[in-house]
């Protein structure tokens, strides 16, 4: 999509997915070309200029994240009239892991152990590239990692989103100053100093994958206060034990009520990546979005045509040469025959030649 140049009216909206903390979220379509997306409604009522030119700016900034385990954003569009911003997004199809908790939850089974460690693993990729500095961008962190922010698509790989959004729409803007979420899965620092790095999307993480597991999150309370208490002493129950041992460990690992003591995305990676294996696109995919140098990245999708085309010819020349054998036995049935008609007393070629 352009920079600034889609409008409302190039879109029609087919139906309200629902609302969530930020706004309304609806499924539409392009006019132009049929291509469904969604949008999220955003009402910037009562922000001063400035704080719109922020919001603006940052939810620019999330079009810098290209990556095949994140919703990819589009474009934005602003209705003055209205006070609304509608960011426009990938519409991911596959539903949330909160969609598929709820069903586990529902059936009383248990979500496999290797699917827990291959979304695991595919949510790592995705928060170590939103993480790492760009060129003229700050480290994007995600702010409010949970299952209803992580999507699967029809291969039920992940596609996180939502990133970022919860410091745009926190950030002293009066729209948003309380927490309006649930404040499962805030970290001991968050309640505590209000403080927010790389390490408490980390500690969110945690939560996530527990849940995945056990189907209930790590830490509940009746009320904030008390949540606050178990979060700080940082106590809880051990996953199923239909799940691994390393997978409680590493749960643990992200766990740790210091920030300090949490491992490092690469740290994490390195575990993780020895319990799965991702398919090779998803790979293949990873390893283009991992490339920071533009030119790198044409270079490898350069390469891919050229391996397409390779192979086209390859496929083509494989079938000419069937083609060529297949008229070479023709051939040789067809002498063979000659042969022998040629024998017939009849045949007055042999005796003119
Ligand atoms: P929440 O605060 O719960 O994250 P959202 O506004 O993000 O609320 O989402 C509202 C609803 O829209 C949820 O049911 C969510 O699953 C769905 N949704 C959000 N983003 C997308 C998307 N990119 N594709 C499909 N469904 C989405
Ligand atoms: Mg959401």
């Amino acid at each position: 999509m352009p920079k600034t140049t889609a409008k409302l009216e190039d879109f029609e909206v087919l139906v309200t997915i629902g609302s969530g903390t930020y706004g309304t979220c609806k499924k539409i379509r392009r006019k132009a070309d049929s291509k469904v997306f969604v949008w999220k409604e955003v009402d910037y009522h009562g922000m001063t200029e400035k704080e719109k030119q922020l919001l603006v700016q940052e939810v620019n900034l999330l079009r810098e994240l290209r990556h095949p385990n994140i919703v990819r954003y589009h474009d934005r569009i602003i209705d003055r009239t209205h006070s609304t911003l509608f960011i426009i997004m990938e519409y991911c199809e596959g539903g949330s892991l909160a969609d598929l908790i709820a069903r586990k939850r529902k059936e009383k089974t248990y979500i496999e152990d290797a699917f827990v460690w291959q979304v695991f693993h595919q949510i790592l990729l995705a928060l170590e590239d939103c993480h790492r500095k760009r060129e003229g961008v700050h480290k994007i962190l995600h702010r409010d990692l949970k299952p209803a922010n992580v999507f699967l698509d029809k291969d039920l790989n992940v596609k996180l989103g939502d990133f970022g959004l919860a410091r745009i729409l926190h950030h002293n803007f009066s729209l948003a100053k309380t927490f309006v979420g649930s404040p499962y899965y805030m970290s001991p620092e968050q309640f505590t100093e209000e403080l927010y790095d790389e390490k408490s999307d980390l500690w969110s993480l945690g939560c996530l994958v527990y849940e995945l597991c056990a189907l209930s999150p790590p830490f509940t309370a009746p009320n904030q206060r008390v949540l606050a208490t178990r979060v700080r002493d940082g106590q809880f129950r051990r996953i199923p034990h239909t799940f691994s041992s390393e997978l409680q460990s590493v749960i643990a690992d992200l766990l740790q009520t210091k920030p300090s003591r949490r491992p490092s995305i690469r740290e994490l990676l390195e575990s993780v990546s020895q319990h799965t294996t991702l398919s090779p696109t998803v790979q293949r995919q990873t390893i283009l979005a991992n490339l920071t140098g533009k030119c790198e990245r044409k270079l490898i999708q350069r390469e891919d045509i050229v391996r397409e085309k390779e192979k086209a010819l390859a496929e083509r020349e494989r079938r000419l040469i069937a083609r060529e054998k297949a008229l070479a036995e023709k051939e040789r049935l067809f002498h063979k025959d000659t042969h022998v008609y040629r024998r017939s007393p009849l045949e007055p070629m042999e005796t003119n030649s």
